[in-house]
């Protein structure tokens, strides 16, 4: 068999141990900045200001207004912030949705970004921004997104709720599961996909049995390091589509989508790429769909997109929206076959 493939390794610098928050003063300095605007959603405010007070003269405000898929208004506000207080810098606290603001700032900037997350959603090792206008979410890739410097803080996630922390590893699970068979993938990329699955399959149980265990906190943040990169590196398909939509145009909520449609969309490209999707099948056991599927319903995730506020009468135009633009993925894609996955999702029955 040949073997053929491309590989471009990440330029940001990854600082990962616990503790390593306190080191965010270096690397402000680092990068050659001194005057950081630190940014958070309303819920961490308090974690920000402490952050900033930290910082002390290295800060030159909080900006405490993040939201969800990053709407362009409250973009521009912080854009108003950036240049009244001529920020150098942002340093991003919290999850996808702190992450990205930031990465919103930096595109239409350049700022260096510094980011700790608290979440394991994985946004802050890509070069991908979502944000949305007028009802609709767009999705931009460019080198400026991505973030400088990336300080994984594992006692910042010891107080991350249970089912935050199931849906947002299952999010980044989702990232993996997709990059095992991205048309453009690589060695690296196939690696680094198997053992971000490894890591969060223990890490979440044990999250689940022991929520403040320190070494388990630290595997699903070492997981979310893994799972985010490869999604920063490679093409997404199905999957990655078929949530887009249904957040973009139901607004269904971000993470508990990905934690849901993960099984079914992994079984059913797993009928044309079994040997890719085999260290999944490895991992989970028995058939990839159903053996994703028991986990999450062991570690209590959300199983049925109906329990999401979804209609039954919703999926067929779902399923017209993930079928309309044609895209790459490993089993070819028709509306017939994508709305029977959508009722099994919805129902939430087990994969065969
Ligand atoms: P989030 O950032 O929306 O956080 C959810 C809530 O949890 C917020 O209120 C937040 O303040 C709170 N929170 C975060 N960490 C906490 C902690 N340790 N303790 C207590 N509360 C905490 O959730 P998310 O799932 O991390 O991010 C979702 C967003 O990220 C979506 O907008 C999604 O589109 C985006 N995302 C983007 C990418 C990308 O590469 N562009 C990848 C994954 C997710």
């Amino acid at each position: 068999m040949s073997r053929e493939f491309i590989y471009s390794g990440s330029p940001a610098h990854i600082i990962f141990g616990e503790g390593k928050s306190a080191t965010a003063g270096e690397w402000v300095e680092k990068l050659g900045c001194a005057r950081a605007l630190v940014l958070s959603t309303p819920q961490q405010k308090a974690d920000a200001e402490a952050l900033a007070a930290r910082l002390d003269s290295l800060a030159v405000d909080v900006f405490a207004d993040a939201v969800m898929h990053t709407p362009v208004g409250v973009t521009e506000e912080a854009m108003e912030v950036v240049r009244l207080l001529k920020a150098d810098c942002v340093i991003s606290l919290g999850g996808g949705s702190t992450t990205g603001l930031g990465k919103a700032i930096a595109y239409r900037t350049d700022l260096p970004q510094i980011v700790i997350p608290t979440t394991y959603a994985g946004s802050e090792v890509t070069p991908i921004l979502g944000q949305t206008e007028g009802g609709r979410k767009t999705t931009v890739r460019h080198a400026s997104i991505l973030p400088e410097v990336v300080i994984y803080d594992p006692v910042l996630t010891l107080g991350l709720p249970v089912g935050m922390s199931v849906t947002s590893g299952l999010n980044a699970m989702a990232h993996a599961v997709e990059a095992l068979y991205a048309e453009d993938r690589n060695p690296i990329s196939t690696l680094m996909a198997a053992e971000g699955l490894r890591a969060f399959k223990t890490s979440l149980l044990d999250i689940v049995a022991m929520p403040k265990a320190a070494d388990a906190r630290a595997d699903a943040l070492y997981g979310a390091w893994l799972c985010g990169t490869v999604l920063g590196t490679v093409g997404m398909a199905l999957h990655h589509k078929i949530c887009h939509t249904l957040g973009g145009t139901f607004d269904t909520p971000h993470a508990d989508t990905h934690a849901i449609m993960l099984p079914y969309t992994a079984g059913y490209n797993a009928v044309a790429v079994p040997k890719l999707l085999a260290p999944v099948a490895d991992i989970f056991g028995g058939s990839v769909g159903a053996g994703l599927w028991d986990f999450a319903r062991q570690i209590g995730a959300p199983l049925a997109l109906k329990d999401l506020g979804l209609s039954e009468a919703d999926l067929d135009r779902a399923a017209g929206i993930a079928t309309e633009n044609p895209y790459w993925n490993p089993r070819p894609i028709d509306r017939q076959s994508i709305r029977a996955l959508l009722q099994d999702a919805w129902e939430g029955k087990r994969p065969a």
